[in-house]
């Protein structure tokens, strides 16, 4: 199960990232939250310091492509993401969510003992395991009953490992964010979760994070640890922006900010930099909640009757519902083009094992 990472060396450069990115936040603390009732003139110093400490955000955090999404593919480079993650998530108290494609549970054909273990270290850490689908289907290209058997298989191990302790998963995370591309595909695949026992696993903050990912691990890959760092710092930036343009959109169109649901995946970059992303969104006022908490907002039961290609959130969704257009959507946060650039240049595979 243990494995050595890929290459350590970013990490010493990240830790003290979390200070540099408390410092340089630019999201005005007062237009957080209203100020409880009682915290009016008569307010001591103790309260007003208990109110800034106290969180006035929630998101619930989610990761997809377990047991991992790696360049390289192999068992260890999973195993490497794997301990990390699971390790920053406890140490940082986030009940998370992975959504699995167990696809990647199998070389050749045959079930790994090895992959299915990290699936059971995320259980054993108290977190929560979810279905995205067997092989990562785009709903949009797939006809609706291979795509429908696609995540019924997509649950068997993951559902043998939950049935242990007596749970089976709950929701289910759209591959590509597709929800088909008209709405009678939609609304029969959304009548057929409901008849399995899934609920959609939303989004209310999507990201360039899988760019971001990709790229750091080509740079690990070709042992370039200041560029690993270089786009790690980028990334936790770009982040903080990224919370910033979904907050401002929640307001635009619902009037308040409705708990978030941010989408990551399981992989090298996250785990190296767990603990100053948390920081980050800690520093921005949020707590950390499950998925079904943050489900428990009305705003989740918005009309949406997006059909199309977009792989997009949900409030960008209930946007287009409501008639939102253009402007509206404005200033969605980029990738810078150094990270893209080398997203778009894979180094040469070392040898040994392909790609898995
Ligand atoms: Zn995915």
């Amino acid at each position: 199960m243990r494995a050595p990472r890929l290459g350590g060396a970013p990490r010493v450069a990240l830790l003290a990232l979390g200070g540099a990115l408390a410092a340089c936040s630019s999201e005005p603390r007062a237009s957080r939250a209203a100020e409880p009732s009682l915290d009016t003139a008569a307010s001591s110093a103790d309260a007003r310091a208990r109110d800034a400490m106290a969180p006035t955000r929630r998101v619930a955090v989610t990761f997809d492509d377990l047991p991992a999404n790696s360049f390289l593919g192999t068992t260890a480079a999973f195993a490497s993401v794997t301990d990390s993650l699971l390790e920053g998530l406890v140490r940082n108290e986030i009940p998370a969510i992975g959504f699995v494609n167990e696809t990647k549970l199998y070389v050749e054909g045959v079930l790994q003992p090895a992959r299915t273990a990290f699936l059971r270290g995320w259980l054993e850490a108290g977190l929560e395991l979810g279905n995205h689908s067997f092989s990562h289907p785009d709903i949009s290209t797939t006809p609706l009953d291979e795509y429908q058997a696609d995540v019924l298989a997509g649950e068997e191990v993951t559902g043998r490992l939950m049935a242990e302790t007596g749970a089976a998963p709950r929701y289910f995370r759209h591959p590509f964010l597709r929800t088909g591309t008209d709405i009678e595909t939609k609304r029969a695949f959304e009548a057929f979760l409901a008849e399995h026992g899934y609920e959609v696993a939303p989004v209310t903050i999507d990201n360039q994070e899988w760019i971001y990912a990709r790229a750091y691990d080509h740079a690990q890959v070709r042992d370039d640890a200041e560029l690993a760092a270089r786009i790690a710092v980028s990334y936790l930036t770009y982040m903080d922006s990224v919370f910033g343009y979904y907050e401002a959109q929640s307001r635009a169109l619902l009037g308040y900010e409705l708990p978030q649901v941010l989408l990551l995946h399981a992989n090298q970059l996250n785990a190296d930099v767990i603990d100053p992303l948390a920081d980050m969104m800690r520093d921005r006022g949020y707590a950390f909640v499950p998925l079904e908490v943050a489900l428990e907002d009305p705003a989740y039961d918005s009309p949406d009757e997006y059909v199309g290609w977009g792989g997009i959130t949900w409030p960008h969704r209930w946007a287009l519902t409501a008639g939102e257009r253009g402007d509206f959507f404005a200033g969605e946060p980029e990738a810078p083009e150094f990270v893209q650039e080398v997203f778009r240049d894979p180094p040469p595979r070392p040898p040994g094992p392909g790609p898995r």
